[in-house]
């Protein structure tokens, strides 16, 4: 197992001409993370990039370079010297895989590493656990971790049961990669880059299981989500920033858990850009059909953003104007939607569209509004209650054991209506509160937007208000647990 170099020194003031001890460990640990070239270690680096060579154990010019390049990276005065500053960050513990040293052209701290994914589309999977926190746990962080780096570039990456690009694992001291594990404390981590040719080993994740993994905040171990994003970082292609606040940056300091703008920088410099935009009081949502399938739409003012059901992540080049896109609506109903529905039985194919006292009808499959529009919602739709024929909050067609009903919101009431019939049902409205159970507190008046889930959330209902959306089971009839979330991150 390799020995914690440099870890048990107390205090300590070395320049050029010392030949203590810890001169041995100070140049093992420059040697280490890719700053020092000692005689019995080939470099794999480019001649152009070989960092300085150095005769073991005497602490000379070579030694001194590189601790000074070293410094310098790390923002340290540059002393040339091991001082109790360097000795310090030195003693933190850190990512294990190798800093690479170079000039300070250019004012972004980020660096890409050598190598970038050929494709945009990820997968990974938990090959080995820990006993310290679940396998479920592990692939929740994970899970976090890159839809962080995804939700701001045009990368995807999702968990997969089989053929995973990145392997996942955790692991003590020598694990069959050249690369050991050091026991308790100092490298928690690494990881590999993209591939370049034929490496088993790109892209994977690598934890040292004999430190303590936690989730919880504060952390009562080493973080795992702080640590796991970091490392996801290596394995899509990013380098250590030298940005002391960046996720990127080698040293671990405590829980960490959201990108800084360098971060983002960096992985939009190697995959481009997701543009990323977080709304709260969404004006009205609506699950696409037909040749929109697999897509949700949000509206807000006179925008919408597309969410991919099957990424699991909003579409990348959004928000788009709803005039733009929508095409033949009715002049006023390309921004301040109220609601929207999907049409079922006779109406199947039909989208309707709500504005104050009107209503409009777009195509789905031709992709435009129908003609005749808008008109009225009192009339066309029958035997609603007068307040619900105007000015709805939400509307949604029901799934599983609810199919062939609408159920429109407004204040803390709902009507149901059957499309079959083409009339609302008797006896409403009702209270939402109760007819909804499992509804979070304040989910049950005042919704802003109502949609259905597809693909995997197929038999999801998903009701938006402010910053937060709740999600209710169809075929369970109640709310899921869990909810409200916040909008932000989980969608946008
Ligand atoms: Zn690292
Ligand atoms: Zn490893």
């Amino acid at each position: 197992m390799r020995s914690k170099i440099l870890q048990s020194i107390d205090a300590v003031d070395l320049g050029r001409g010392a030949t203590a001890p810890v001169v041995g460990e100070l140049q093992a640990y420059l040697s280490r993370f890719g700053w020092l070239r000692l005689p019995d270690q080939p470099s794999a680096a480019p001649a152009h990039e070989e960092p300085p060579a150095a005769a073991a154990g005497k602490f000379d010019e070579g030694t001194e370079a590189a601790l000074a390049a070293f410094q310098r990276f790390y923002r340290l005065p540059v002393t040339g010297r091991l001082d109790a500053e360097t000795l310090a960050l030195t003693q933190r513990p850190r990512c294990g895989v190798s800093d690479r040293p170079r000039g300070p052209a250019g004012a972004a701290a980020f660096a890409a590493g050598p190598t970038k994914w050929a494709k945009l589309h990820l997968g990974y999977a938990l090959s080995a656990g820990t006993a310290d926190v679940s396998d479920a746990a592990v692939r929740n962080a994970l899970k976090v971790a890159y839809r962080h780096w995804c939700l701001v570039s045009r990368m995807e990456v999702h968990q997969v049961s089989s053929a995973a690009d990145i392997d996942v694992r955790f692991a003590t001291g020598d694990h069959g990669d050249n690369n050991s594990f050091d026991g308790v404390g100092h490298v928690l981590a690494h990881a590999f880059y993209p591939p370049s040719g034929n490496s088993a080993l790109a892209g994977d994740l690598h934890f040292d299981d004999a430190e303590t993994w936690t989730r919880d905040l504060p952390p009562t171990g080493i973080d795992l989500d702080t640590v796991t994003l970091h490392e996801a970082g290596h394995s899509l292609g990013l380098d250590h920033s030298n940005d002391p606040t960046a996720v990127m940056f080698a040293f671990y300091g405590g829980a960490r858990r959201a990108l800084t703008a360098d971060d983002i920088a960096g992985i939009r410099s190697v995959y481009g850009e997701r543009r990323r935009t977080v709304w709260t009081d969404i004006d009205t949502a609506i699950d696409g059909e037909g040749p929109f399938a697999g897509k949700a739409y949000l509206f807000k003012g006179a925008d919408y953003l597309r969410y991919d059901y099957g990424e699991d992540l909003p579409d990348p080049d959004y928000p788009r104007t709803i005039a733009g896109a929508w095409r033949d609506l009715p002049a006023g109903f390309t921004r301040d939607l109220d609601a929207a529905v999907n049409g079922q039985a006779s109406f199947a194919g039909k989208l309707y569209l709500f504005k104050g006292g009107e209503y409009a009808r777009y195509d789905w499959a031709a992709d435009r509004a129908d003609p005749g529009y808008p008109k009225p919602i009192a009339g066309a739709w029958r035997d609603l209650p007068a307040a619900f024929t105007a000015n709805l909050d939400a509307a949604v067609s029901g799934k599983g054991p609810f199919a062939g009903k609408a159920y429109l919101f407004k204040g803390s009431q709902y009507v149901r209506y059957d499309w079959a019939a083409d009339r609302a049902d008797p006896g409403y409205p009702k209270p939402i509160a109760g007819a909804w159970p499992g509804l979070p507190t304040g989910f049950t008046a005042n919704l802003q937007a109502a949609l259905n889930g597809q693909r995997s959330f197929d038999g999801k209902l998903y009701l938006f208000k402010g910053a937060d959306y709740a999600r209710y089971d169809w075929a369970a009839d109640r709310g899921d647990t869990g909810y409200p979330l916040p909008i932000e991150f989980n969608w946008l």
